[in-house]
């Protein structure tokens, strides 16, 4: 059977690993560093990529490339690979295509260590960003593009303001300027939303949110689609299309044609930089994908009933979710999330500001206090404070991050006892 034709949930199932006649019916651990060759002259042409195999998991593993052909077809794409976390996963996706003295534009909306990577560190490697507000016009969004601009990212879903990108119009400006749309999907996972049927380019994943789902390791994918035709801009992406001197004058696109991105992002970044995700880390990965569509189902219900709940109640000020129908991105959540689903986790603030907040997460009992978020227990965070505590009070406004913002992950438990949980620390 065509597996490509199976639905999403058969997919999170039995997707990757196709076991032949008498092999391990689960995913093994490739748990060995190297491969073994019988000449040299084969050892010679895997280096020179004339032939593929396996030599070096630093570069490549076969537990980690199940897992990400599994995640491929998941978000409908030609070619992925796994890397050790989603920040190295936006950071590769990213210095794949921009190098010293290039640019790219970014939403502003997004995860605070993903701006901090964007905005300090890139610019120490002379890559340049300028974020943007994601609910701009596209004029205005187009003006922040320069002749050297390579990219144009966002995340589907805000981590943590819960704002939701509008797909079909980042990638219509991007594509309008000739480079590729990436996407950071962790949120709503391919379960909630395909951005590839929106127009997106290349899509991430900090895998150790959702997909893994258990909190138990630290993960990142990229796919590509394989739409975004880098001949047509060969003046933009030398990298993609000219020879590489480290590879024996190897053209990517011109060798690799739609898996050029991902091939390129893995025999020279992987080589170079190494963050190659462990395969023990790939195999627990691959069994949290397994439930994905069954999780993802119960955190979005969940959440639905405590931001409804929230929404009602006196003692809170304002809540953000795409599933309430007064939210600002609910028609937008509708059109591009599958029947709506956006992900489990609800922002809000509570009346009387950044103390009241704080007093309130202190209060809870079932939600736990954790850097984390999007894993089956209920956890909370106070963004501000910690995952970005790093923004100053400018940079937190343009990321949408209120000082009173509560982000509430709703875990897969029982709504009525996370709300209850909800309750007596609103009483507290
Ligand atoms: N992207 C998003 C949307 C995130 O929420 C996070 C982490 O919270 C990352 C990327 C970074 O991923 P990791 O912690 O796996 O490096």
């Amino acid at each position: 059977m065509d597996k490509k034709k199976f639905k999403t949930g058969t997919i999170c199932v039995q997707g990757g690993w196709q076991p032949k006649k008498g092999e391990s019916r689960v995913l093994p651990i490739y748990q060995s560093t190297t491969f073994k060759y019988d000449t040299s002259a084969e050892m010679a042409d895997l280096f020179d990529l004339k032939a593929s195999g396996y030599f070096y998991t630093r570069l490549q593993n076969p537990t980690n490339d199940v897992v990400a052909s599994k995640i491929c077809d998941l978000e409908g794409g030609v070619a992925a690979m796994l890397t050790s976390s989603g920040q190295a996963a936006n950071f590769y996706a990213i210095f794949n295509i921009c190098e010293a003295g290039d640019h790219f534009v970014s939403s502003s909306t997004i995860y605070g260590g993903t701006y901090n990577l964007f905005a300090v560190t890139m610019k120490k490697l002379g890559i340049e960003c300028t974020f943007v507000d994601p609910d701009a016009s596209e004029e205005e969004i187009l003006a922040a593009f320069r002749p050297n601009t390579k990219a144009l990212f966002g995340e589907t879903i805000a981590n943590p303001v819960c704002s939701v990108l509008d797909i079909e119009k980042f990638a219509r400006i991007a594509h309008s300027q000739g480079v590729p749309l990436i996407v950071d999907n962790t949120f709503p996972t391919p379960i909630n939303c395909k951005p590839f049927k929106f127009g997106c380019d290349i899509v991430t994943h900090s895998t150790t949110k959702y997909m893994d789902g258990h909190a138990s390791c630290v993960g990142g994918c990229i796919v590509d689609s394989g739409n975004f035709d880098w001949g047509a801009h060969k003046d933009k992406f030398p990298g993609m299309t000219e020879p590489d001197p480290s590879y024996h004058g190897l053209a990517y696109y011109e060798s690799f044609g739609k898996a050029a991105f991902i091939t390129k992002a893995t025999v020279q970044l992987m080589r170079d930089l190494g963050s190659i995700q462990g395969p023990q880390n790939a195999f627990l990965l691959n069994l949290g994908l397994e439930t994905l569509h069954l999780r993802m189902r119960r955190h979005c219900e969940n959440a639905q009933k405590v931001a409804e709940y929230l929404s009602n109640h006196p003692k809170v000020a304002w809540v953000n979710f795409p599933g309430l129908k007064s939210d600002k991105y609910y028609d937008l959540a509708q059109k591009q999330f599958e029947d709506g689903r956006s992900c489990g986790v609800v922002t809000f603030g509570i009346k009387g500001g950044r103390e009241e907040s704080i007093r309130f997460m202190d209060s809870l009992k079932l939600a736990c206090i954790v850097t984390h978020v999007a894993d089956a227990r209920t956890c909370v965070l106070h963004p501000a404070s910690h995952t970005h505590r790093q923004l100053s009070d400018e940079q937190l406004i343009e990321a949408g991050v209120r000082p009173d913002l509560i982000r509430f992950s709703v875990g897969i438990e029982e709504a009525e006892d996370i709300i209850a949980d909800i309750e007596q620390a609103l009483n507290a």
